[in-house]
């Protein structure tokens, strides 16, 4: 690509202005401040680094707003959602995943996230049995990520268990079974398909679904990359979890798999404030989910107390009811209002935007779970997310107020352009190839509600 130029851009020292990055072979060569533009130069206006997307069910994308209306009875709840899920996921064949997937990275791309970290779970056909090739569904995520351009971070999923103490799957979970051989199979089989820059991970699915000796072989497991879990997203799993163990999930990982920063807690949202603070130093990020924790009535994730003890967060779009970030960081802020009943909660003494210090801690976050570099410095990822300088809610407003602008005061996407190791794959707001994209998507819809 040609030089990229920015009147005003946010480094990981801070934001800078006329800053002139050279870009070689998809990674930043050198950034150069109060430069001028040298003819040919792409121009842009204000420029962000890309964000990672730590939590992801692609598929869910195409059921998004299908279990918005009460289920004949009055207490609808993350249980009656996951029936709802599990009838959709019945359906599915391998295009289908594919399709839904794309439609939902380019949403992400479009949106601000170049990285996409894909909790994969749907492994099996629809009969339970495996795939001729046990990767297939992994491929089909692989080749969406191909096809938009993100960037993935792939996790598959270890599922073996309806609950605590390892009891046997049901009739539901077929496609998502795996013991620990056919699991270390698939893995393998998964590590063709990542593409440069692409990271390969495990999920846990839980600690209900795994047992505890599944667990340890799961954590010794190659390649050693990061390790995913949900973690306390309900109190009915903490309730059973202590009925289980005497102990809470997290209490339970803290004393028995001694997460560190190679670990992702997805959603954490019930913690006592012991494990808040143990949490926060043990160096493990937080994935938290605002949008479908609302969306689901999980609950709210203490963040002011664990951030206040260093925790390290990153954001999830999760079940992908909606793709956004600016949407996820100002949904993780207002429930700590509501909750607090104060204003500009997370903001901190560094950083006393709120937009900042979110953008700022889930850039770090976000990275450091997806085993990536994070931040536009000489030898990352030239990953540039460029916002709409005339969009009216950043008019008028210079350095962090252009982050609280798009972040708490935009109805539309701010986003005009970005790019992924340094290609273009959103022009005014738009993926390249949504239109095509978005064509197969709509057919699949189609399909699978004919079905
Ligand atoms: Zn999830």
């Amino acid at each position: 690509m040609p030089a990229f130029w920015s009147a005003t851009a946010l480094l990981p020292g801070g934001w800078a202005q006329d800053v002139r990055f050279t870009v070689v072979d998809g990674r930043i060569a050198s950034v150069d401040t109060d430069t001028a533009a040298a003819p040919g130069d792409e121009l842009h206006r204000i420029t962000l680094p890309g964000l990672a997307n730590v939590h992801s069910h692609a598929f869910q994308r195409g059921m998004a707003g299908l279990a918005e209306h009460r289920g004949g009875t009055s207490d609808d709840n993350f249980w009656s959602w996951r029936e709802v899920m599990y009838r959709f996921l019945d359906r599915l064949a391998p295009d289908d995943m594919e399709a839904i997937a794309a439609m939902a990275y380019a949403e992400m791309l479009e949106t601000g996230y170049t990285h996409v970290g894909e909790f994969h779970y749907l492994h099996n056909d629809a009969d339970g049995r495996p795939y001729r090739d046990p990767a297939e569904m992994a491929a089909r995520i692989a080749a969406a990520a191909r096809t938009t351009g993100i960037g993935l971070t792939l996790l598959p999923v270890f599922y073996a268990h309806s609950n605590f103490g390892g009891q046997a799957p049901n009739h539901s979970q077929r496609r998502f079974i795996h013991d620990l051989d056919s699991f270390s199979r698939m893995l393998e089989a998964c590590r063709p398909l990542l593409a440069d820059g692409d990271r390969l991970g495990i999920a846990p699915h839980s600690l209900r679904a795994v047992t505890p000796d599944e667990l340890a072989a799961l954590i010794d497991m190659p390649p050693q990359g990061p390790i995913h879990i949900h973690a306390a997203e309900q109190q009915q799993e903490v309730g059973d979890c202590l009925a289980w163990s005497g102990q809470r999930p997290v209490e339970w990982l803290l004393d028995h798999a001694a997460p560190d920063a190679r670990w992702c807690l997805i959603h954490a949202t019930h913690l006592s404030d012991a494990e808040t603070d143990a949490l926060a130093a043990s160096g493990a990020v937080a994935g938290l989910c605002p949008i479908t924790e609302a969306n689901l009535g999980d609950g709210i994730f203490p963040a002011s107390r664990f951030l206040a003890a260093g925790g390290r967060i990153g954001t999830g779009t999760d079940s992908n009811i909606l793709i956004d970030p600016a949407q996820e960081l100002r949904a993780l802020e207002y429930s700590q209002r509501l909750a607090h009943q104060a204003r500009n909660v997370l903001a901190s003494e560094a950083h006393p935007s709120v937009a900042r210090r979110l953008f700022a801690d889930t850039l770090a976050g976000g990275a450091q779970a997806m085993a990536i570099e994070p931040g536009l410095a000489v030898g990352h990822a030239a990953d540039f997310v460029t916002l709409d300088a005339a969009h009216p809610a950043l008019h008028g407003r210079t350095g962090d107020q252009l982050l609280d602008g798009w972040i708490f005061a935009a109805r539309n996407s701010c986003i005009d352009t970005v790019w992924k190791r340094g290609k273009q794959l959103v022009a005014g707001g738009r993926h390249k190839d949504g239109a095509q994209v978005t064509a197969r998507y709509l057919k699949v819809v189609d399909r699978i509600m004919a079905r």
